[in-house]
């Protein structure tokens, strides 16, 4: 599939012709640049795992994952895989790991007297099958972190994908060289200090920020997009999960919100942001949503499905929405409409924004075909045949604000891992970027927007920043089945049930490659590996819901979110409900086991098991959770003592300064959220635009 752009020639200037705009641009001297790593960066690599390091993780991986009938077992060799991982992450994730092995190897001490690694493998499996049932959450959340890189690292090799006869990794396409590329600017290329002028600076390249930079440039503005990722093309795409969780999400998919469960928060980045590791879902907010803004925030009218229409209908065109095409469901859409239909729940195709799918399944780490229509493949090339100009790798330190304005940005450019995921040691001093701008548009999302805005003095006054966090909490429950269901083929999330929307439930397909899957599972040992080598007849279903807790980001170590979160009450008992809902659809659909994946509870195969389950009161700690939806950390509102940004998403207190991404969003949603983002950054960006005009 080609790109299919329309090049308009006539509107090109690069950035050797920068002088089109109005201003000046001249070589900085280079004093006060800021020395050393760039905030959110890796310099310095993590040394690796000592001897003692290597063992532990081995007895660990080896008890974990033993052989089974043709999957090879994990052990000196996963670890030592896992010693070279962490030279490439972060140093001080890869210091959080260290103390969760740590940890474990020291837990068993006190009753058996000695540590895990010393203990024989049957035991080491039965003091691992312990945790794995722990009621003591910290215990499980320590061997979940210890898990999760070995097993992925384990599973994420031909051989065993070969094993169990899926795909391990796609061949290399070439890419394409469209004129509009002459309009990116790496910025590892750049060696030396630089200053640019434009009118509007754009920081970051997501579903907010390349909307934005999109209308603005279609309006005739000098568009600059900052954007502190690469620009991964379709040839980046191989369909391996390792490699887009190393180059395209933030901290290698590692941020973790702590709180009353452990929850990983997954955000992109890269030119596209987390559209180009997301699943293409496409819908509108509902009005029970806006109706809430409105009455209980007093959000003007406009902020209702009616008045956001023109906008939806815009990005809908953009991103050509439509349902997914049922040729490419794969097993999982006929086994939940089967489920569904006997149930009387209603349910169908989702609609996706991916025209020419045909069902890859590896949304979530790049599409390789270009079908889905990202960021990276719409709204950025349409920005930059406007005129747009994009620098990559370019980190903004802070928002420059004289007298209360915004003035532009201060970015530090070329990054910490290069494009071969090395990190690069020392601390060499990077060339530093100074732009100013009439207007500043910051849509970092909702977790690094908050750190850009608190850094630079922003938005502080109301005390609402980086609070107010939403974050649609997700589970999954897994089913085997007779038949194949080979969820590696087909859409990964196609189909809904969306009975129980107005609820706050909405459940939506969820399939795993291979090593996703591996992760998942959450047992250990033997009954492990028998699980995984039933793969091919695995199904994976999910579901989100629109949360009443609340959140916070701060800034943590690293340059990295510290994410806060507790699970109140009525969204914990809202996430059994979903668990329990999913296992009716499985069993429903004529599943032989189900896994609800929750503490204490392995298999609901039958109605009494089901009984039981409901009977229970889970706790929070008790669920398997993830989230994709961090929203909310920068919210509109009119009060300024209750929001950060006014309706028009100019910060209350610095003029010129906009905020259009998720952060904005002041409350959960309940549905996906890419086309509201889009869509309130559309309307944003005509109202800059306008007051740029006059
Ligand atoms: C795995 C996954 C699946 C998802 N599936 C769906 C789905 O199916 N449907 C849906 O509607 N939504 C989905 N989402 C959510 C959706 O993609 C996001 O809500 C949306 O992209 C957020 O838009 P944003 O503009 O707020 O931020 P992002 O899209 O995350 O973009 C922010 C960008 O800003 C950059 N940035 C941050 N700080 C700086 C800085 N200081 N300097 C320069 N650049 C910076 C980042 O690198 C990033 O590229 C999914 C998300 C994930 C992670
Ligand atoms: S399922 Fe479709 S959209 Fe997703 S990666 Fe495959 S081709 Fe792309």
């Amino acid at each position: 599939m080609t790109l299919g752009l329309d090049l308009d020639f006539g509107r090109l200037p690069t950035l050797e012709r920068r002088a089109l705009w109005p201003g000046t641009t001249k070589q900085n001297d280079g004093r006060g640049a800021e020395q050393g790593p760039a905030a959110g960066g890796s310099a310095g690599a993590e040394p690796g795992l000592s001897g003692r390091e290597l063992r532990i993780a081995a007895a660990i991986a080896e008890a974990a994952m033993p052989p089974g009938r043709f999957l090879g077992g994990a052990g000196a060799e996963t670890a030592s895989r896992l010693s070279g991982w962490l030279s490439a992450i972060p140093p001080h994730l890869g210091q959080g790991l260290r103390a969760a092995l740590w940890a474990l190897e020291l837990a068993p001490v006190p009753i058996r007297l000695r540590p895990l690694s010393a203990l024989p493998l049957e035991e080491r499996m039965e003091v691992l099958r312990g945790f794995e049932q722990s009621r003591t959450r910290a215990l499980r959340a320590l061997l979940k972190a210890v898990l999760t890189p070995l097993r992925f690292l384990h599973f994420d090799r031909p051989e065993m994908f070969k094993h169990v006869g899926c795909r391990y990794e796609l061949p290399t396409v070439r890419d394409e060289e469209p004129r509009w590329l002459a309009q990116v600017t790496n910025g590892r290329e750049i060696e030396e200090d630089l200053e640019l002028e434009c009118e509007v600076l754009v920081i970051g390249t997501g579903a907010g920020g390349a909307a934005a930079a999109y209308e603005l440039a279609s309006r005739g503005h000098a568009v600059l997009m900052l954007e502190e990722g690469d620009y991964h093309r379709r040839s980046s795409f191989t369909g391996r999960p390792a490699r887009a969780y190393r180059d395209m999400y933030r901290d290698h998919g590692l941020d973790v919100a702590l709180g009353n469960v452990a929850i990983p928060v997954f955000a992109g980045r890269a030119v596209g942001g987390s559209t180009v590791i997301n699943s293409g879902t496409c819908y509108r907010a509902p009005e029970r949503t806006f109706a809430s803004w409105r009455e209980g925030m007093g959000l003007p009218a406009e902020f209702s499905s009616e008045g956001l229409a023109p906008y939806y209908e815009r990005v809908e065109q953009m991103l050509q929405v439509a349902p997914a095409d049922p040729l490419h469901l794969g097993a999982i859409g006929p086994i939940i409409r089967r489920g569904a239909e006997r149930l009387g729940y209603q349910h169908g195709p989702l609609v996706r924004n991916a025209p020419d799918c045909d069902g890859q399944g590896l949304c979530c780490f790049g599409c390789p075909t270009g079908a889905k229509r990202s960021t990276d493949v719409s709204y950025v090339p349409e920005a930059l045949k406007r005129g747009a100009q994009l620098i990559t790798a370019a980190h903004v330190r802070t928002i420059d604000i004289v007298a209360g304005r915004a003035r532009g940005a201060t970015a530090t450019l070329g990054s910490d891992v290069s494009a071969a995921g090395r990190a690069s040691k020392g601390t060499r001093r990077r060339p530093r970027l100074v732009v100013r701008a009439e207007a500043v548009v910051v849509a970092g999302g909702a977790l690094m927007t908050p750190l850009l805005l608190r850094r630079s003095g922003a938005c502080l006054p109301s005390g609402m920043l980086g609070k107010n966090l939403s974050i649609h909490p997700a589970s999954k429950v897994m089913a085997l089945f007779d038949e194949r269901i080979d969820q590696w083929q087909g859409i990964p999330q196609g189909y809904q049930i969306d009975h129980f929307a107005d609820e706050g439930l909405m459940f939506e397909g969820g399939s795993l490659p291979f090593d996703v899957a591996a992760l998942a599972v959450p047992w250990t040992g033997h009954r492990y590996t028998e699980l995984m080598e039933r793969y091919p007849h695995l199904a994976t279903f999910g579901f989100m819901i629109k949360d009443t807790s609340r959140g916070e980001v701060r800034p943590g170590l690293g340059g990295s979110p510290l994410v806060l979160y507790t699970m109140n009450q009525e969204d914990t008992a809202k996430m059994q409900r979903g668990i329990e809902l999913l296992c009716e659809v499985f069993l429903a659909a004529g599943a032989r086991r189900v896994l609800p994946l929750v503490a204490g509870c392995d298999e609901v195969n039958s109605p009494a098991d089901l009984e039981r389950l409901r009977a229970r009161q889970i706790r929070a700690g008790d669920l398997d959770v993830a989230a994709f939806h961090p929203l909310g950390t920068c919210r509109i509102g009119v009060d300024p003592r209750s929001s950060c940004l006014g309706p028009d998403h100019q910060a209350h207190d610095v003029a010129g300064l906009y905020v259009c991404d998720g952060s904005a969003i002041p409350s959960s949603l309940g549905v996906n959220p890419q086309m509201t983002i889009m869509a309130m950054s559309l309307r944003a960006a005509q109202i800059i635009g306008e007051r740029l005009s006059t």
